[in-house]
């Protein structure tokens, strides 16, 4: 018997064994079970993902002897049929190799006819695509009335070349790429069952390279365990795939968080010696980086489904050591690297000198953080400043509480409140005499002279008092009323 390559062998047989894509064999499953089957598919997502392995177990629920059911027998003639790819009644055609409006003139007419054996006469058109413009105008009858017997499967991976026309003449299901856990566990059973000697860290290295498409993981097991005659690990992996440890790209980063650049180029010339591509270095950089944002944002772990359980941890690690703010700026420098070392004839010169500046880069402050330093720093200073000028508080004086005789009389401004009633001074032996000003109290912020007026209750000229509290306030005699201070003027 020929040998049969794992992603064929391990081809699903059942929806229920279908990875990943739990979405679009549920709600085929129930349209089957409740009798809404359209007349066309349309399957669009990435490669690998499981859309004509679909397309052929829904060929099979439709075709079953005893169906049409969810659950195709894979035992009667139909289903053995279309899993050997020999149905008559089921074609499967490349949309590649029958781009032509001729190729699809002859489909139209063959669907005409009732099928030979079975239910249906289902089309499959893989990479419907890459079918000219003609060739989907030529379709575009069938596939809007076709006869009951004839259901259409399309599958694609780039649904933005088909025409608006076929799209929504078709019933659309996204295919997702499979998540690196499905991706391990498949890959885990699939070993167990050959019997390969594998490990995590190899099987994870495997999925990583996949990319999402369970063929092209299976593929990949395939060929390391060829190279590695039934050892899977990640020396083995390393080696058969030209992949580089992702223990290796953790302690570059820990490097560049660790402001270490001797550190960073040490590791990033071990990688080239060992044949690793410089852009895809800074591809996977990138990735990381990217890693320790989302973990940062979002501190549920779960976020990171791509990523094994150890290595979240290390990246919840390493996001610890950074604020957000500087990983981020960390990815842009990386972003604007990894732009100008796809350009460049030297990839390595670029990514060494790239990784160095990252290396260099000082730890940043957030900017709230720094606001709020600048803050306390300025009310420091401020207070600093005012406590030698600060002059003890009077007590607030009520005038119609207070009396001059009684209570003790609050600190005046000027230091000698001199009473208007006797302006006369002293006067020096060696300077003029100045008549009046030298009587005259000064404001205490402005120090203008305050013009003394008669109380208005009283009619009689007072006493000038500095009082703080407003409370006490009967009038202010300044130009501007913006003072802090108010003037009293009580009667003698
Ligand atoms: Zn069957």
């Amino acid at each position: 018997m020929s040998y049969l390559v794992l992603a064929r062998k391990w081809r699903p047989q059942t929806f229920d064994q279908v990875v990943g894509q739990e979405h679009v064999t549920r709600t085929l499953q129930n349209a089957i079970q409740s009798g809404r089957i359209a007349h066309a598919f349309l399957f669009t997502g990435p490669r690998g993902v499981g859309k004509t392995t679909i397309a052929r177990l829904l060929a099979k629920a439709l075709n079953c002897e005893g169906g049409p059911t969810p659950q195709p027998c894979n035992s009667c003639s139909n289903c053995t049929e279309i899993s050997a790819s020999n149905s008559i009644d089921v074609l499967e055609i490349d949309g590649a190799s029958h781009t032509g409006v001729d190729h699809v003139r002859d489909i139209t007419e063959g669907v005409q006819y009732r099928p030979a054996k079975s239910r249906f006469r289902v089309v499959i058109i893989d990479e419907v695509h890459m079918l000219s413009n003609q060739a989907f105008n030529a379709l575009l009858k069938t596939l809007e009335e076709p006869p009951d017997h004839v259901k259409f499967i399309f599958a694609t991976t780039e649904v933005q070349k088909i025409l608006a026309t076929i799209v929504s003449r078709c019933q659309r299901y996204d295919f997702k790429r499979i998540s690196l856990r499905d991706l391990l566990g498949q890959l885990s059973a699939l070993a167990e069952h050959e019997g390969f000697a594998c490990d995590e860290v190899g099987l994870s290295l495997i999925a990583r390279e996949a990319d999402g498409s369970l063929r092209d993981a299976e593929s990949l097991l395939e060929q390391v365990v060829t190279w590695g005659d039934g050892q899977v690990n990640a020396q083995t992996v390393r080696q058969a795939l030209g992949v580089a440890d992702r223990q290796v790209l953790f302690q570059i980063v820990e490097a560049i968080l660790a402001n270490d650049p001797a550190a960073v180029l040490r590791i990033a010339g071990d990688l080239y010696e060992y044949g690793y591509d410089p852009r895809r270095l800074c591809r996977d950089l990138l990735e990381h980086f990217h890693h320790l944002v989302i973990i940062k944002v979002c501190a549920d772990p779960a976020v990171l489904s791509d990523l094994p359980d150890h290595e979240v941890t290390a990246v919840q690690d390493q996001a610890a050591t950074r604020s957000l703010e500087d990983i981020q700026r960390l990815f842009s420098l990386l972003l604007r690297a990894e732009e100008e070392i796809n350009q460049t004839a030297y990839p390595q010169l670029a990514v060494e000198m790239s990784l160095v500046k990252l290396a260099s880069q000082p730890p940043v402050m957030p900017i709230d953080e720094a606001l709020a330093q600048l803050r306390a720093l300025s009310e420091q200073l401020t207070t600093s400043s005012l406590e030698p000028a600060r002059t003890p508080e009077p007590a607030p004086a009520d005038p119609q509480e207070s009396a001059p005789a009684s209570t003790p009389a609050p600190k005046p401004y000027p230091p000698a409140p001199t009473p208007p009633v006797s302006p006369v001074p002293s006067p020096r032996p060696d300077t003029p005499p100045r008549p009046k000003r030298p009587t005259q109290p000064r404001h205490p912020t402005c120090s203008r002279f305050l013009t003394l007026r008669p109380a208005p209750a009283t009619g009689t000229l007072g006493s000038v008092f500095w009082l703080r509290s407003k409370r006490t306030s009967c009038r202010c005699f300044l130009p501007s009323s913006r003072a802090s201070c108010t003037i009293s003027i009580r009667p003698c």
